[in-house]
């Protein structure tokens, strides 16, 4: 391999944006936020600079964000059967996650398994609407109320969900709805006042931020989920322990460019075009998955036909091209796609997942199409060889 790396694999981890990283180190040093003296005041307001940065990527209130370790720990807090409103409890009695979603939610958190529903997807890769409404209509009131918990935009194919549609349908049963919002937030416009949605979730990492931080932004906080983390009152009590302000500080300066960056969105659909330009003009068969499904300006995922997603993105890593087939698995390894197999597709040979961002150039889409030409034709010289 020859010259730069072409990094096109935003979806698993955007890299880190310069903001955040000047961010996260001048706040290495800081000091507790929760001590009174300068210091601690000093960090304090890092920390709810960060707030207000993250609150107005999603038009929230800042008293409505609650830092977590991550977009897992915010799901794992928030699908609970047990959270309170005021000083009442209230219980939810079942999760209802689309068969779609990340694995942070298909886990249902900590719902026991025999309390967690997946709803089905389409084809195109969206909610069954029709199943939800059925499976909303079926739910027993008298044992709690139901949470349901649906992705924005899917991190394998970008397809985006009606989330407004979801929540209508949540609502009319006087249910809770959590968005995971991870995939979505910088990309499309995102608006927790709206009222669609209960919670929001949020990830750092995926919009130029450090890694290990996230958070969970509510359209209110009459309703909160029980502690996850329990100890001390940090984020009023909703996640306890020291704050990682230098994340933080991190996380809010990326919230700060992703807001930003959702003005010029025009460039990396352009882009995106090219790219399936590209495929389509190499690969006539090839297979873009949800194509006809409204999809964030980043994403591709295709299937190449006789050829094993894993084996082409090896060849594309050779050739300095860094994407990815599938999610990136926390394993390493690359395992069948949950998202196809939801979605009624075999998943024998898998999809290579392209994904943009913001500083992604020309020249590199360009490099992906002549890497693309050179994999297909290798291919086929070697199969006409055997
Ligand atoms: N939700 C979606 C849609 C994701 O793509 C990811 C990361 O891959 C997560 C949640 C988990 O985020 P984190 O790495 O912050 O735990």
């Amino acid at each position: 391999m020859v010259g730069k790396r072409i990094y096109l694999d935003y979806n698993a981890t955007a890299p880190l944006l310069p903001a955040a990283r000047a961010a996260v180190i001048d706040a290495l040093e800081a000091f507790n936020p929760s001590s009174v003296h300068a210091e601690g005041r000093a960090a304090r307001r890092i920390v709810e600079d960060a707030r207000q940065a993250v609150a107005a990527l999603v038009n929230g209130r800042p008293e409505h964000v609650v830092f977590a370790s991550g977009a897992t720990e915010a799901a794992s807090t928030l699908l609970t059967p047990d959270w309170t409103m005021g000083r009442a409890r209230l219980r939810f009695s079942r999760a209802y996650v689309s068969a779609a979603d990340h694995p942070s939610l298909l886990s249902g958190g900590r719902f026991p398994a025999g309390q967690v529903e997946r709803i089905g997807v389409t084809r195109n890769g969206l909610v069954d609407l029709d199943g939800l409404e059925r499976a909303l209509a079926a739910h027993d009131k008298v044992r709690g109320l139901p949470l349901v918990a649906v992705h924005a935009a899917n991190n394998e194919t970008g397809v985006i969900q009606p989330v407004e549609e979801i929540g209508r349908l949540v609502k009319a049963v006087g249910g809770v709805l959590i968005v995971d919002a991870v995939q979505a937030a910088g990309r499309i416009p995102l608006d927790v006042s709206a009222g669609y949605a209960d919670f929001l979730i949020l990830s750092s990492h995926k919009i130029g931020g450090p890694k290990g931080i996230g958070a969970f932004v509510g359209a209110s906080d009459l309703m909160m989920p029980a502690a996850l983390v329990t100890g001390g009152g940090q984020e009023k009590g909703h996640r306890a322990g020291t704050e990682n302000v230098a994340a933080i500080a991190g996380f809010g300066a990326a919230a700060r460019e992703a807001a930003t960056a959702l003005g010029e969105t025009a460039t990396m659909r352009l882009m995106r075009g090219r790219i399936e330009d590209a495929i389509r003009q190499v690969l006539p068969d090839a297979v873009i998955h949800a194509e006809a499904a409204p999809r964030l300006p980043n994403t591709v995922f295709f299937t190449i036909p006789g050829m094993k997603a894993e084996t082409a993105q090896i060849a594309f890593d050779l050739a300095g091209i860094a994407l990815s087939a599938g999610s990136a698995c926390s394993s390493g390894k690359v395992g069948p796609s949950h998202v196809l197999q939801a979605m009624g597709f075999d998943d024998a040979l898998g999809a290579l997942r392209v994904s943009i961002g913001p500083q992604t150039q020309e020249k590199e889409i360009d490099a992906f199409t002549a890497a693309l030409e050179s994999i297909i034709r290798r291919r086929k010289s070697a199969s006409a060889a055997a």
